[in-house]
């Protein structure tokens, strides 16, 4: 596959730095790449002009952290203007809030016996997001959980004993964000939410009314029958259809880069009105 429309560096809370994705996907046969940190655009002025040596097309792009009726959502912006003022301030806004969570799950992994959790997670973060990712990395070093799935499951995780619940963006914000910038708003996971299909068909209209563009049909974490179910879901709320990897590095992939499936028949691919790539 061709595109990858969801990918993270070590600016948030993946291993590699931009060159090192760059370089990986162009390997793996990705031509147009979109790098989507959580909250955050710092690593695409670095990777814009790696990308153009290495003959590929960078796609600007964040992964925006949504509060939606009490879940956490994440909403990708592709071909967003990075330097959008509204952007940036919500963008700030949220990783201000990611701080004080920080904070306060630091506070709770110190109940739990889990002591200087804050500068210890700090250590695995290179950029400006703190990240639960940058904690279960420690939490695993430290060698108080076997593996990150553990970390989640033990101390991370929703209801689990480190779990700080933070107040994202609303919907209408981040996509209303994105669009202001000139981008597309993009479902991100749509099969990780715990959404009944009651709840997924509110969120898809709610998120066409507030002017979202495209749904994730093909993820590294979505199965076949993800696949199928989000084609026709793209198709009946007349959604365009994204793919993207959620590529966070070689230790934690979901699937290699450029390993991708095609989007189904009968898709409307986001970039079909991109122009040439
Ligand atoms: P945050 O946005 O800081 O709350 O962290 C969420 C990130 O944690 C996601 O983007 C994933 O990269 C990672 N994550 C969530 N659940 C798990 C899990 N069970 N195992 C490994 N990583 C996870
Ligand atoms: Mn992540
Ligand atoms: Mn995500
Ligand atoms: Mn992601």
């Amino acid at each position: 596959m061709y595109y990858d429309l969801h990918t993270h560096t070590c600016h948030s809370d993946g291993t590699l730095t931009a060159g090192e994705l760059l370089s990986r996907a162009q390997a793996g046969g990705v031509r147009v790449i979109a790098i989507t940190d959580h909250d955050c655009t710092d690593s695409l002025a670095e990777a814009a002009p790696i990308a153009a040596s290495l003959g590929m097309s960078l796609v600007p792009g964040a992964e925006i952290s949504v509060t939606w009726r009490a879940q956490t959502l994440h909403i990708v912006g592709l071909r967003i203007d990075t330097d959008n003022i509204a952007l940036q301030a919500g963008l700030t806004r949220l990783r201000q809030e990611r701080d004080r969570r920080a904070h306060a799950i630091a506070a709770k992994l110190e109940k739990s016996g889990v002591r200087d959790a804050l500068a210890g997670a700090a250590r695995y973060a290179s950029g400006a997001v703190l990240s639960r990712t940058h904690f279960a990395r420690f939490l695993v070093e430290g060698g108080h959980v076997r593996d990150m799935r553990a970390a989640f499951k033990e101390y991370l995780g929703a209801a689990r004993p480190a779990y700080v619940a933070a107040q994202w963006a609303s919907l209408e914000e981040a996509v209303g964000w994105i669009n202001g910038a000139g981008g597309q708003a993009v479902i991100a996971h749509p099969a990780r939410y715990r959404l009944s299909s009651g709840g997924m068909r509110r969120l898809l209209d709610e998120f066409k009314a507030v002017g979202g563009a495209a749904i994730e049909v093909i993820s590294g974490s979505h199965g076949p029958e993800d696949q199928t179910r989000f084609a026709a879901l793209a198709k009946r709320f007349d959604l365009a259809a994204s793919a993207g990897s959620d590529y966070h590095g070689p230790e934690q992939a979901w699937i290699e880069l450029g390993r991708l499936p095609s989007l189904p028949p009968g898709c409307v691919p986001v970039w079909e009105r991109w122009g040439a790539h």
